[in-house]
């Protein structure tokens, strides 16, 4: 095995890591961890640290670690059949079953589903499907798709664009000119002090038909969502907000896209967000949940309008010109299906909704008087607490102060994984489906110290 310096001295001169301050980590600045193994909600690393993964990875690994069925699954398929592409008909025994069980699992009007690898490119997947679909109908000026500040949709090109956080559009020219964005349904921070949340949602509704009227509502294709906003600052929606916003797109011709990269499967107690907030979208986007993230696959999954569509644009065109070398990966595939059999054995969706509310309730005892504190706030195995400067006149922290990363790391040092999410002082929670109560409080309790050490 190779000594840990060594080990060190590599990844600082040689990995490119995304996310990162690259100079702070080339100067030792940001930890360099390695991580050796996982189970259930923990992860282990190689200096014999055992941590609470509060945010499975990346809200991802919603089964927890360790799963051997699903490991079983994807060392079979490897040595049966590693490879082999979908193009032209072609695929799997695994990928055929995926695609039935993720149509099985999502709400009545879609009817299929095309395979990526990642929640990028299924977003770019859908934006091409989108603006197919527009050409074949014989409306090419109907392109520009709706997104809202704060979402996060991905960081390609389009994707990048989509999401609505300035730290991905920075220096890389987005976004690019058909993305238009709009108002965040962030009640906590962008109402007014004296708005009810109905007000505010009217407020939102009246943001959207000022763009459409602005841009035109025969330039505008799409509007594309997260049910709860996720990397933006994990903010469910106010009451009535998906309905009303529902209603505006289908005046307006315009299809809705329900990104639930990390609603998909189960995080927020039911099978699908859309579900969950009465949305009716012609397009849903899946990654992450999709295999727990033990490989790599995403999903388009297309509603019955638009598919009828595509499939008379390929009368019209010939095949399809889309398809990626890995899309529907047979291993990915394989893990997909004994991911979702887990999920549906161990009863994890209901164990979201339910342990999740425990969380998001012990969180708000353990946290929620404390004065800097603004909110607590959450939806199923969701979690976040916002941190304010004064919280009668909601005034906020400044960036400089870090005061999130602060917390996030004062957490760590207590062995629990949480996220200090991008723009704000927000400290998220996106744990494993398979959270414990005793973990809930075990984590709430941490916070609790950890708050009190920084603030
Ligand atoms: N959409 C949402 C809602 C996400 O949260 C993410 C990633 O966090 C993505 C899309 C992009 O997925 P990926 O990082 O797999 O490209």
């Amino acid at each position: 095995m190779l000594k840990n310096d060594q080990l060190e001295q590599w990844d600082r001169e040689n990995f490119f890591h995304p996310s990162t301050h690259l100079a702070e980590f080339a100067r030792g600045n940001l930890p360099h961890r390695v991580v050796t193994g996982g189970q259930g909600c923990h992860i282990e690393d190689r200096d014999g640290n055992r941590l609470l993964d509060a945010f499975a990875g990346l809200y991802c690994v919603n089964v927890g670690y360790g799963r051997q069925e699903i490991a079983e699954a994807i060392a079979d398929q490897a040595r049966e059949l590693a490879y082999y592409h979908a193009y032209v008909g072609h695929g799997t025994e695994a990928s055929i079953t995926l695609a039935k069980m993720v149509l099985d699992r999502a709400p009545d009007h879609m009817s299929k589903v095309y395979f990526g690898l990642s929640g990028s490119d299924a977003n770019e997947t859908n934006v091409k499907l989108i603006w197919y679909y527009n050409n074949i109908l014989g409306r090419p000026e109907k392109k520009k798709i709706i997104s809202r500040w704060r979402g996060y949709h991905g960081s390609g090109l389009m994707t990048g664009s989509l999401t609505g956080l300035e730290l991905f559009h920075k220096k890389f020219d987005l976004p690019l000119a058909q993305v238009v964005h709009t108002e965040a349904p962030y009640y906590f921070r962008r109402a007014d002090t004296d708005q009810t949340e109905a007000q505010f949602v009217a407020h939102c509704v009246a943001e959207l038909e000022a763009l459409i009227e602005r841009e035109g509502a025969d330039t505008i294709a799409a509007f594309i969502g997260e049910p709860v906003l996720g990397t933006g600052g994990i903010v469910p929606p106010p009451a009535g907000y998906w309905p009303a916003i529902q209603a505006v797109l289908d005046k307006h011709d315009i299809l809705l896209v329900a990104d639930e990269v990390v609603t998909g499967f189960g995080r927020l107690g039911t099978m699908f967000g859309s579900d969950h907030y009465g949305m009716k979208p012609d397009l849903i986007t899946i990654a992450k949940g999709l295999t727990s993230a033990y490989a790599p696959l995403s999903g388009s999954i297309v509603g019955d309008k638009m598919w009828k569509v595509l499939e008379q644009g390929t009368d019209e065109n010939g095949p399809i010109g889309h398809g990626w070398t890995y899309s529907a990966h047979p291993i990915g595939a394989a893990a997909g299906v004994a991911n979702l059999k887990l999920i549906d054995a161990l009863n994890l969706v209901q164990n979201a909704g339910e342990t999740g509310a425990y969380l998001n309730k012990v969180m708000a005892e353990a946290v929620g008087h404390h004065a800097n504190v603004g909110e607590v706030r959450g939806e199923g195995m969701l979690c976040a607490v916002e941190f304010v400067q004064d919280r009668g006149s909601r005034t906020f922290f400044d960036a400089s102060e870090k005061v999130g990363y602060r917390i996030a790391a004062a957490l760590l040092e207590q062995g629990v994984i949480g996220r200090a999410m991008p723009q704000g002082d927000i400290l998220g929670f996106a744990p494993p489906f398979c959270l414990t109560t005793s973990e809930a409080e075990e984590i709430a309790d941490k916070t609790a110290r950890a708050v009190a050490s920084v603030l």
